[in-house]
Protein backbone atom coordinates (compact mmCIF):
# COMPACT_ATOMS: atom_id res chain seq x y z
CA UNK A 1 0.00 0.00 0.00
CA UNK A 2 1.18 3.76 -0.74
CA UNK A 3 0.97 5.82 2.31
CA UNK A 4 1.20 9.28 3.06
CA UNK A 5 4.98 8.93 4.13
CA UNK A 6 6.29 7.70 0.65
CA UNK A 7 4.74 10.97 -1.11
CA UNK A 8 8.40 12.90 -0.34
CA UNK A 9 9.95 9.81 -1.73
CA UNK A 10 7.62 9.67 -4.85
CA UNK A 11 8.06 13.22 -5.49
CA UNK A 12 11.88 12.98 -5.45
CA UNK A 13 11.67 9.97 -7.56
CA UNK A 14 9.53 11.71 -10.86
CA UNK A 15 12.05 14.90 -10.79
CA UNK A 16 14.79 12.48 -10.37
CA UNK A 17 14.04 10.88 -13.39
CA UNK A 18 12.60 13.49 -15.13
CA UNK A 19 15.69 14.91 -15.42
CA UNK A 20 17.41 11.96 -16.30
CA UNK A 21 15.62 10.88 -19.06
CA UNK A 22 15.52 14.32 -20.49
CA UNK A 23 12.04 15.39 -19.88
CA UNK A 24 12.66 18.87 -18.90
CA UNK A 25 9.99 20.44 -21.72
CA UNK A 26 7.53 18.24 -19.89
CA UNK A 27 5.01 19.52 -16.82
CA UNK A 28 5.17 16.34 -14.75
CA UNK A 29 2.67 15.82 -12.03
CA UNK A 30 1.53 12.97 -10.14
CA UNK A 31 -1.66 11.48 -8.03
CA UNK A 32 -2.77 8.32 -6.07
CA UNK A 33 -5.22 7.16 -7.84
CA UNK A 34 -8.83 7.30 -6.52
CA UNK A 35 -11.36 4.61 -6.73
CA UNK A 36 -13.25 6.09 -9.44
CA UNK A 37 -9.25 6.31 -11.52
CA UNK A 38 -8.42 4.62 -14.32
CA UNK A 39 -5.12 2.96 -12.32
CA UNK A 40 -7.65 1.44 -9.95
CA UNK A 41 -10.45 0.51 -12.31
CA UNK A 42 -7.41 -1.17 -14.96
CA UNK A 43 -5.80 -3.05 -11.83
CA UNK A 44 -3.08 -1.61 -12.75
CA UNK A 45 0.32 -0.62 -10.50
CA UNK A 46 0.33 2.89 -12.31
CA UNK A 47 -0.92 5.00 -15.75
CA UNK A 48 0.35 7.91 -17.44
CA UNK A 49 -2.17 10.21 -19.12
CA UNK A 50 -0.53 13.22 -20.97
CA UNK A 51 -1.37 16.06 -23.54
CA UNK A 52 1.51 15.52 -26.05
CA UNK A 53 1.32 18.71 -27.40
CA UNK A 54 0.78 20.41 -24.69
CA UNK A 55 3.48 19.03 -22.47
CA UNK A 56 1.89 18.32 -19.61
CA UNK A 57 0.88 14.57 -17.89
CA UNK A 58 0.20 12.98 -14.57
CA UNK A 59 1.50 9.59 -13.50
CA UNK A 60 -1.35 7.87 -11.53
CA UNK A 61 -0.32 5.63 -8.93
CA UNK A 62 -2.38 3.08 -7.13
CA UNK A 63 -3.15 3.02 -3.66
CA UNK A 64 -2.45 -0.66 -3.71
CA UNK A 65 1.15 -0.62 -5.24
CA UNK A 66 3.95 -0.82 -2.91
CA UNK A 67 6.92 2.16 -2.43
CA UNK A 68 9.10 -0.60 -3.32
CA UNK A 69 7.48 -0.89 -7.07
CA UNK A 70 7.28 3.41 -7.68
CA UNK A 71 10.62 3.68 -8.99
CA UNK A 72 9.76 0.79 -11.94
CA UNK A 73 6.58 2.32 -12.34
CA UNK A 74 7.58 5.89 -12.90
CA UNK A 75 10.69 4.80 -15.10
CA UNK A 76 7.75 2.67 -17.40
CA UNK A 77 5.56 5.61 -17.50
CA UNK A 78 7.95 8.28 -18.38
CA UNK A 79 9.51 6.14 -21.24
CA UNK A 80 5.65 6.56 -22.34
CA UNK A 81 5.98 10.14 -22.38
CA UNK A 82 9.43 9.80 -23.84
CA UNK A 83 7.74 8.00 -27.09
CA UNK A 84 5.04 10.10 -26.70
CA UNK A 85 5.58 12.04 -30.06
CA UNK A 86 6.59 8.83 -32.07
CA UNK A 87 3.69 7.59 -31.14
CA UNK A 88 1.65 10.20 -32.43
CA UNK A 89 2.54 9.36 -35.90
CA UNK A 90 0.56 6.08 -35.88
CA UNK A 91 -2.80 6.21 -37.36
CA UNK A 92 -5.31 5.31 -34.43
CA UNK A 93 -6.49 2.81 -36.46
CA UNK A 94 -3.22 0.90 -35.78
CA UNK A 95 -3.18 -1.11 -32.18
CA UNK A 96 0.86 -0.05 -31.94
CA UNK A 97 0.38 -1.41 -28.04
CA UNK A 98 2.22 -4.83 -27.87
CA UNK A 99 5.34 -3.02 -30.24
CA UNK A 100 5.36 0.35 -27.68
CA UNK A 101 5.59 -2.19 -24.69
CA UNK A 102 8.35 -4.31 -26.54
CA UNK A 103 10.23 -1.04 -26.95
CA UNK A 104 9.59 0.12 -23.42
CA UNK A 105 10.72 -3.10 -21.37
CA UNK A 106 14.17 -2.78 -22.98
CA UNK A 107 14.49 0.44 -22.16
CA UNK A 108 13.06 -0.19 -18.79
CA UNK A 109 16.07 -2.49 -18.04
CA UNK A 110 18.54 -0.33 -19.69
CA UNK A 111 17.75 2.76 -17.20
CA UNK A 112 16.68 0.46 -13.90
CA UNK A 113 20.21 -1.67 -14.30
CA UNK A 114 21.99 1.62 -14.64
CA UNK A 115 20.90 2.06 -11.18
CA UNK A 116 22.53 -1.10 -9.71
ZN1 LIG B 1 2.73 0.96 -20.31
Amino acid sequence: MIKKKHYKKISRTIDRFQKQLGLTDWEITWAIGDEHSYVVRENCLASVHFNQKGRSATIAISPFSSIEHVEHSVVHEMIHLMLADLEALIPEDIDSEAQCHSAIRRIENIVLKGLK
